[in-house]
């Protein structure tokens, strides 16, 4: 498993984010480059690399994303709608190895995906 990627050092407060949320499980920071006007990620404190890794003793933790992702959601004030994201490995156009749940919103979003 993966002990270093740059989440985990925002995690640590060694590199600086814009952090919203956090509590013991999971922490929540504006996205440095964001993709609609509200965009939030929002990572568990324990390192998962990929949802590959994902097992059913997180099942707890994921669960718990949702829920605060449906907080902050209301929290931000999109209450026309958003969209959750998790990219997975290469064909998901994931790019940092530490399981991150994208929420995105503030405009009307596309679909299909690029
Ligand atoms: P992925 O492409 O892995 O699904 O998403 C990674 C996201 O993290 C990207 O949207 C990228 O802009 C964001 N990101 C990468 N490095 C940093 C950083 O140092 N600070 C912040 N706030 N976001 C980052």
């Amino acid at each position: 498993m993966m002990t270093d990627n740059i989440f985990l050092k925002i995690i640590e407060k060694k590199i600086p984010a814009k952090i919203i949320y956090e509590d013991d499980l999971c922490l929540a920071f504006n996205d440095i480059n964001p993709q609609a006007p509200t965009h939030v990620v929002l990572i568990p404190k324990k390192v998962i690399p990929t949802h590959d890794e994902v097992t059913k003793e997180d099942k707890e933790l994921l669960g718990h994303l949702h829920v605060v992702a449906a907080q902050l959601a209301g929290q931000l004030g999109l209450t026309d709608g958003y969209r959750l994201v998790i990219n997975c490995k290469e064909h998901g156009g994931q790019t940092v190895p530490h399981l991150h749940m994208h929420l995105l919103g503030g405009r009307g979003l596309g679909w299909p995906p690029g």
